[in-house]
């Protein structure tokens, strides 16, 4: 990976903040964009700009193969057998709440049991909470242990019956921690459990292969994988896809509507309700090319030497608390410094230009299981290099000293 030449793709990075250059470990939260997607959404609204599906017209045909070409990219991306497992969505919180809604209606009665880890996401959680209430279903928790990671064999002793859904993060958006997702899904396949994962942490830093790993539903965002915001998608297996319920009403999802009733259209369509985010939609079909030029392998080594890197680092300072310490991770590393708020040390990391996330994370239950008020994280994109990890350090001494 040649990082000089990575980083002329994002114009973003080459700015000063408060006078010292921009550091940016926030990707977790978003990732920067590179020239090739900005510029195919100017395309799409300079030349092909046009409702999909619908016309007969030279542009409308243009824009509808733009956007059925980039539901074949996000295909081969993450493996699925065919376009009708792609549904576009405005992101995971979206593709979450569509698959809790049409799953929960589809499958859970009085109590049903749905197994959400402690480290979820508030996406996550809370639309399983909706409709759990909804159905009369019960949220079984998998907690987390004192290492920052999950005991499968805990998750064992939560399976019973009446267990019909287990939704889960493949990474940690908090600490980083890597789930063993492989065994996670063989565990609920042989209990016939519907399984679900939260890949929008995962998606921009490890390989995918939705078939090989046997996945039922998954979910990402556009914009932490260098592509635009409001576009995500939810992959599902096509047979299952076709049993649920709608999530919302409107254009494109029926197949004949009358005064009093409806009849619904296949996947994907079935669940794309009114006009998509078309630009959105083709944007994300270019960051993918971008990550696939580079390479998944190559970004993925990449950034766990940047983790290791800082890791080292940072275990060098006094007083902090590292969570997931030792354990593989993938994209974020968070910590905390004894007698510190996280958010003190975040601002004076600011005021010398280096972008990091402190609070919760939207994983209050996570940080409750751990007495804290949230973390300071820093998260790494494929365009980080180990200069800014040195000068990360550098400021974060400063700030430390500040504080004392
Ligand atoms: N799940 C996880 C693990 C996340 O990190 C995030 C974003 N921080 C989400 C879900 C929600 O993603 P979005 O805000 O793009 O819908």
């Amino acid at each position: 990976m040649n990082l000089n030449i990575i980083r002329k793709d994002f114009p973003i990075l080459h700015q000063n903040v408060n006078g010292n250059p921009l550091i940016y470990l926030d990707n977790g939260a978003t990732t920067h964009k590179p020239n090739i997607v900005v510029q195919a959404l100017q395309d799409f609204y300079f030349k092909t700009n046009s409702n999909v599906h619908r016309g007969v017209h030279h542009l409308s045909q243009i824009a509808t193969d733009q956007e059925e070409e980039a539901r074949r990219k996000v295909r081969d991306f993450i493996h699925a057998k065919s376009t009708n497992e792609i549904l576009f969505t405005k992101g995971t919180t979206d593709s979450l709440n569509l698959i809790a809604h049409s799953l929960g209606k589809f499958c859970l009665k009085e109590n049903d049991e749905i197994i959400l880890s402690e480290m979820e996401h508030h996406s996550n959680l809370v639309p399983w909470q909706i409709i759990a209430k909804e159905t009369k279903a019960k949220i079984k928790t998998w907690k987390v242990q004192k290492e920052g990671n999950l005991n499968i064999e805990d998750l064992k002793k939560l399976i019973n019956p009446n267990t019909k859904i287990i939704s889960i993060t493949w990474v940690s958006n908090s600490f980083g921690t890597i789930n063993p997702i492989k065994e996670i899904i063989q565990i609920a396949k042989e209990n016939n459990i519907f399984i679900v994962v939260d890949a929008a942490q995962s998606i921009q830093h490890k390989a995918i292969d939705v078939q090989e790993l046997n996945i039922d539903f998954l979910a990402f965002s556009g914009h932490k994988i260098y592509g635009p915001t409001g576009i995500g998608v939810l992959y599902g297996k096509e047979e299952l896809l076709n049993q649920l319920p709608p999530y919302q009403g409107g254009g494109s999802m029926i197949k004949e509507v009358f005064m009093d009733h409806a009849t619904y259209n296949e996947s994907p369509f079935r669940f794309e309700a009114g006009t998509p985010h078309i630009g959105g939609i083709i944007g994300l079909g270019y960051a993918l090319d971008y990550v696939n030029e580079i390479g998944m392998k190559n970004i993925a080594a990449h950034e766990s030497e940047l983790i290791e890197y800082a890791e080292s680092q940072l275990s060098e300072l006094e007083d902090i608390t590292i969570y997931a310490k030792d354990l593989k991770k993938a994209g974020a590393i968070s910590f905390n410094f004894k007698n510190t708020h996280p958010f003190d040390v975040g601002e004076l990391l600011n005021m010398q230009g280096v972008a990091v996330r402190t609070g919760h994370h939207c994983c209050q239950p996570l940080m409750r299981a751990f007495n804290i008020p949230g973390t300071i994280r820093a998260s790494f994109g494929l365009y980080n290099t180990k200069a800014e990890v040195d000068q990360f350090i550098i400021a974060l001494k400063k700030s430390l000293k500040m504080l004392s």
